[in-house]
């Protein structure tokens, strides 16, 4: 297969051709969906379709079986840190965009104040971090990345980066120093949506970002995440272009896991209303139509979920959750202390979980699930 052709695919798979399959759904193909095995695109979308809503309990049992199948009574622990929240892109619906109007300060960790923060974390059990920047590469390079990557290494297991879409040999760059995994939402495939809401900086090239998973694949990434920002366009022509970007990733980058992610928006700065809404029933749905779609891939759920919710869908298909959140740069120690400083540090969004990782734990303890602090062996590793 040539490099980076899922635009192609995306072609092919354009919004009238997928409202047309909508369309044609009914009983009897949902419920042919649900016994099946191996799901087709088609057999997707007719358990994404609203009138697969009556069947909901019958694809959640189905969702929990086949996630009890595949992975066993576990739940993965991770947590996010946030090395600099400076962003020269305009992405509407986010608090570190550049034109976001929001007065609060901007921050990059130096490498001392990336240990203060590893340590915190450490202490409280942790082995599994995501690093995370904005689209800032002038002033937050690829070298202080994979720097930050190298100082995180010393302390958890594994390292993954959510940052900007880099080049093949800048992914190649952070493999080297052992980065684990690439998290890239692409916010929305839909291509109109996607212009209207990213204004302006490099995110703008809807392109390079929508190839960038398989650059970094390509590079020798072990894990890649992928997601939509559900309530920025239609989630129902969204999950399908997300399933087909999942499916053509583990085709075309097959030393790779691909993860998937499901970030619901919900709180944004004052200037953008969130036009698709995505309810708890319809969040319920696109998890687990998605878990018979993809039976193997691990699926995370973030601190944008309240601690009610999270509870509720562990069993669910997710596989992998967040605890102890801070969306701050510095928040679990340098800028922790928000009362002390008369500007505080921008945080990228609020978040609806604020259980310790301590408490994160207990609750999965008492739904039955034993949390994993960290789920593969640093041998996988090419660098390594
Ligand atoms: S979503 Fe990312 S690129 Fe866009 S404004 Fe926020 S941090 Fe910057």
């Amino acid at each position: 297969m040539e490099p980076y052709s899922f635009s192609k695919i995306l072609d092919k798979w354009n919004t009238e051709h997928i409202l047309r399959l909508y369309d044609s759904v009914n009983e009897e193909k949902i419920i042919n969906a649900i016994k099946k095995e191996a799901l087709s695109i088609d057999d997707l979308i007719a358990l994404l379709s609203p009138k697969a809503t009556p069947f909901l309990e019958q694809i959640a049992q189905k969702a929990h079986r086949l996630t009890r199948w595949h992975f066993g009574r576990t739940i993965s622990i991770y947590a996010p840190i946030y090395l600099s929240n400076l962003c020269a892109s305009d992405c509407v619906y986010c608090y570190f965009a550049s034109h976001s109007g929001i007065r609060e300060k901007r921050v990059t960790l130096a490498e001392e104040q990336i240990r203060e923060e590893c340590i915190e974390l450490n202490k409280k059990g942790i082995q599994t971090v995501l690093l995370l920047t904005g689209d800032a590469p002038n002033r937050v390079p690829v070298d202080y990345i994979a720097n930050a990557v190298r100082i995180a290494k010393e302390y958890f297991k594994s390292v993954s980066v959510e940052v900007y879409s880099m080049e093949e040999k800048e992914y190649a760059q952070l493999a080297s120093t052992g980065t684990e995994g690439v998290t890239l939402y692409m916010e929305t495939y839909d291509k109109d949506t996607y212009d209207k809401v990213h204004l302006s900086g490099k995110k703008r090239d809807y392109t390079y970002r929508l190839d960038a998973l398989e650059r970094a694949g390509r590079a020798g990434i072990r894990r890649l995440t992928c997601g939509a920002l559900l309530g920025l366009s239609n989630w129902r022509l969204d999950m399908v272009w997300l399933a087909l970007h999942a499916k053509y990733l583990e085709k075309t980058c097959w030393q790779s896991v691909i993860s998937l992610s499901f970030p619901r928006l919900k709180h944004t700065p004052s200037r953008f209303k969130v036009p698709h809404l995505v309810s708890l029933e319809e969040l319920v749905q696109i998890i687990t139509a998605m878990r018979l779609f993809l039976p193997y891939s691990p699926f995370n759920l973030s601190t944008r979920e309240s601690a009610e919710v999270r509870d509720h869908l562990i069993p669910l298909g997710i596989t992998s959750m967040s605890a102890g959140s801070s969306t701050r740069p510095g928040g679990y120690k340098v800028f922790h202390d928000t009362t002390t400083t008369q500007r505080p540090v921008l945080e990228q969004f609020e978040i609806d979980d604020h259980r310790t990782v301590e408490e994160v734990v207990q609750a999965i303890k008492q739904k039955g699930y034993d949390p994993v602090w960290v789920d593969f062996e640093p041998g996988f590793i090419k660098s390594l």
